[in-house]
């Protein structure tokens, strides 16, 4: 693959993302996958869609596990349900990840993805090694199908990203970058903290997103690409900086508006082939 080949977050029936249409009429030659409900998690699916990729000649590079519950509302509820951290749904979620990483693997992708949650940052909240261990878990059984497991990133400052890391203690265990997502959540300034994160950086997202003005306490509001405080530029000069070669994955959270959702990404694609023109 060429090196930052641009890309789009996609669905097919659950989760965000465009549908795969979208992304055929973009043009982007790779797609990150948000998991299919279970009832289409089988392998004459997984063929179909297979197919419908090789026709449209798109190459899947990662696949993220949503779940039913989960909701974005706003940080508290994100917290509450979001991900591996919310107990009383914690072991079926880590089941059906699994499941997902199984689905991955029959559509010969060698990367799954979540967001895990709220990971608590003291290290003595109980809640902090019950997620380590339900993480590594996961690494292992995503091992043993030849796959990554790449945490999105968004809740966690880029130090306790790394203690989460280091605390779980796998090789496979890796990071997808959204810098909208620690300006949304009012974590850091994100190139900063992809400086630090810089060599657990597998795959990215290219999200914009504007500060909320009492960060961390509200949401910041989601931008077209280019228009927010992320700095597209400056992103991708640091990515390159990083070493990291891997998709442009474009997210544009909208599914309310898929006409203006389409324009957007569609003029994300030119914004990310321009600058990566400029800086590869
Ligand atoms: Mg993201």
């Amino acid at each position: 693959m060429n090196k930052w080949p641009i890309g789009v977050f996609a669905s097919v029936d659950a989760g965000l993302g465009v549908k795969l249409d979208v992304a055929r009429e973009l043009r982007v030659p790779t797609i990150q996958l948000h998991a299919p409900h279970g009832a289409s998690r089988t392998p004459e699916k997984a063929q179909a869609f297979l197919a419908q990729l090789r026709e449209y000649g798109i190459t899947l590079t990662a696949v993220f596990g949503g779940f039913e519950g989960e909701s974005y509302a706003d940080i508290p509820t994100v917290s509450r349900t979001v991900g591996l951290v919310p107990p009383a749904t914690r072991a079926a979620r880590v089941k059906e990840m699994k499941e997902i990483s199984d689905f991955a693997k029959l559509l010969g992708c060698p990367v799954i993805a979540l967001h895990v949650g709220f990971v608590p940052h003291d290290k003595s909240d109980p809640l902090f090694n019950e997620v380590v261990a339900v993480t590594g878990d996961l690494c292992d059984h995503a091992k043993n199908n030849g796959q990554a497991l790449h945490l999105e990133t968004g809740q966690e400052s880029a130090d306790a990203l790394l203690a989460f890391i280091g605390a779980v203690g796998r090789d496979n265990l890796f990071i997808n970058f959204d810098p909208a997502n620690m300006i949304l959540y009012g974590t850091e300034e994100p190139i900063a903290a992809l400086k630090k994160v810089g060599k657990f950086v597998r795959s990215i997202h290219c999200k914009d997103g504007t500060w909320a003005k009492h960060p961390g306490e509200e949401w910041g509001a989601e931008m077209p690409l280019g228009q927010g405080d992320v700095g597209m530029y400056n992103y991708l000069k640091t990515l390159k900086e990083i070493g990291y070669t891997g998709p442009l994955t474009i997210e544009r959270e909208i599914p309310q508006e898929p006409q203006r959702q389409k324009a957007e990404i569609g003029h994300a694609v030119r914004l990310l082939t321009e600058l990566r023109e400029k800086l590869l």
